[in-house]
């Protein structure tokens, strides 16, 4: 009872708790120990407004379940910040699209005068247009979002979410104000971050990331890219293709988990498009110097050597970290992985609390990927609604590198068939292509190839397709499903033989 005449006192007029830190410390308790005895909210609260959690909290809103979403931007060390939806919306897949997109139509345009177009030249590209043009979209589907909860009557905070109990979560606005918000149900949606290195010296005063970068105003220059993670690709790739002066610096392989014969060609082909890589080298300072560009010290892993150089912008791309740190996961019980600390889950997403579940790339042994994400967020809402039984089917999920010759793949690597299979229980088919729009505008197509890697004994089970050329991801989404829907799987070899278009022979088995 004293509980309960507690928990009234402390909720606000819409009959949320409100509660300030300090002064009202015992009637936080209070209150958490009555959302704990069963008087929650919500049915369903998600923190997280990216790709899952929107998903998640729309379809479960349909489907009649009273929902609050709650989303908090820190913004970067740089001091970038953006609204609601989360990584992909604001500061990956769109941006980087259409950027990607920006810096094709510059390939298109030297191409053109082959096609009878008169192009003046020079042609110039203007940053802070396309910046501009990129940054409104962006802020369009933000508004977007807001709208679709409302129209769905999903509650929306935008508060900074950690727990105090398995069943409430405090959210602390920009201001400072504490809100405390209970449900039956809760799910984690809260993606990632990317990783700064703690070890270089300048790395975060002068370095950006990807949350930074899709969000500059003006160009940046002369960059150096660190890393060889799709995102360093990517970057890169668009940077040179923008006519910027593009260094890619990376300790080891690119595109690790990938196959490594495709990754050499995707390197390859951004090579001969202009950008620089410098291989088995690691950076070990950043100084700014007094005309504000900034000297890079690093060390070349194979001959030992120190190194420098002076570029306009250094932009960090060596990995990404789960936003599992600040939200007191300790308080609820939710277990995470020592090594990647993110969230464990079952095959259902539930965590080590039954009432708790994890989505998106927050959660262990997940793909880092919007579809999966949303797929994931979907399906939960469906189960958690009584709808459905279906679970996530996390295998065989197509992906595409964004890099100037675009790289899309579905199902095992050369590599891990191997591993998995053994080398003598494995064929390959593969063949180099020229796709017809290289051909007038005499592109080169070297790096234009495909390989199916397959069990060897009939009926040669496809495990795994790997293509390299444009529009990889439309043509990866198609094979996608030969591979993933169950049947006969010959229908793959005329759908292999129509996208390697004109003039190509045969694919060859070795
Ligand atoms: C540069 C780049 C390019 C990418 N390109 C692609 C691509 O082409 N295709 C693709 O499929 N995927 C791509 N991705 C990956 C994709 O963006 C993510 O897999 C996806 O966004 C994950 O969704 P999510 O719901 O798990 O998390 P997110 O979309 O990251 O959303 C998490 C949200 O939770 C918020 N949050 C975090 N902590 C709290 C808290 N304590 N309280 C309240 N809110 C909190 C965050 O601010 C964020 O808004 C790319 C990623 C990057 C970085």
């Amino acid at each position: 009872m004293a509980v309960m005449a507690m928990a009234a006192a402390l909720r606000g007029p819409s009959g949320r708790f409100r509660w300030r830190t300090q002064a009202t410390a015992g009637g936080v308790r209070g209150s958490a120990r009555g959302a704990a005895a069963g008087r929650q909210d919500y049915n369903l609260l998600v923190i997280g407004g990216g790709s899952g959690g929107l998903a998640c909290a729309k379809e479960a809103a349909q489907l009649g379940m009273k929902v609050a979403v709650v989303d908090y931007v820190e913004p970067s060390p740089r001091g970038t910040r953006w609204g609601l939806g989360g990584t992909c919306v604001n500061v990956g897949c769109i941006p980087k699209k259409l950027i990607h997109q920006a810096a094709l139509l510059g390939g298109m345009i030297r191409d053109a005068p082959h096609y009878g177009w008169d192009v003046a030249q020079p042609v110039l590209h203007d940053w802070r247009k396309m910046a501009e043009a990129v940054q409104n979209y962006v802020k369009s589907l933000n508004w977007g979002h807001r709208v679709q909860l409302q129209d769905r009557k999903v509650k929306y905070f935008n508060i900074k979410a950690s727990f105090v109990n398995e069943h409430t979560i405090c959210g602390v606005t920009k201001g400072g104000k504490e809100t405390l918000l209970s449900a039956e149900h809760i799910v984690i949606a809260t993606g990632g971050r990317p990783k700064y290195p703690t070890h270089i010296e300048g790395a975060l005063e002068y370095g950006i990331t990807s949350d930074d970068i899709f969000w500059l105003k003006e160009s940046p220059g002369k960059t150096l890219v660190v890393g060889a993670s799709y995102v360093a690709l990517e970057c890169a790739g668009f940077l040179t293709g923008l006519g910027l002066d593009t260094t890619v610096m990376m300790r080891s392989i690119p595109l690790r988990g990938f196959d490594q014969q495709m990754s050499s060609l995707v390197t390859e082909y951004m090579a001969s498009q202009g950008t620089r890589f410098l291989k088995h080298c690691t950076p070990s300072r950043v100084q700014k110097l007094p005309d504000g560009q900034l000297q890079v010290t690093w060390e070349d892993l194979t001959s030992g050597r120190e190194n420098m150089g002076t570029f306009s912008t250094v932009l960090w791309a060596i990995g990404r970290i789960p936003e599992t740190r600040s939200l007191n996961l300790e308080n609820a019980g939710i277990n995470t992985s020592p090594n990647s600390q993110k969230i464990l889950v079952d095959a259902q997403e539930v965590t080590s609390v039954p009432h708790i579940y994890a989505i998106g790339d927050v959660a262990e042994g997940r793909p880092e990927l919007t579809p999966t994400a949303i797929m994931a967020g979907k399906l939960l809402a469906r189960r958690l609604c009584g709808q459905s039984l279906d679970v996530m089917d996390y295998s065989n999920v197509p992906t595409t590198v964004f890099t100037p010759l675009e790289y899309g793949c579905v199902g095992l690597s050369e590599e891990e068939a191997m591993a998995r299979h053994g080398e003598e229980h494995v064929e390959v088919y593969h063949a180099y292509y020229k796709p017809l729009e290289f051909t007038v505008a005499e592109r080169d197509a070297s790096q234009c190839y495909i390989k199916m890697v397959c069990l060897r004994k009939p009926p040669q089970l496809v495990l795994g397709l790997h293509f390299l050329g444009p529009n990889a991801g439309e043509v990866t989404q198609g094979f996608a499903l030969g591979i993933k829907v169950p049947g006969p799987q010959a229908c793959l070899e005329p759908l292999l033989m129509e996208s390697l278009g004109g003039g190509a022979g045969p694919p060859t088995s070795r």
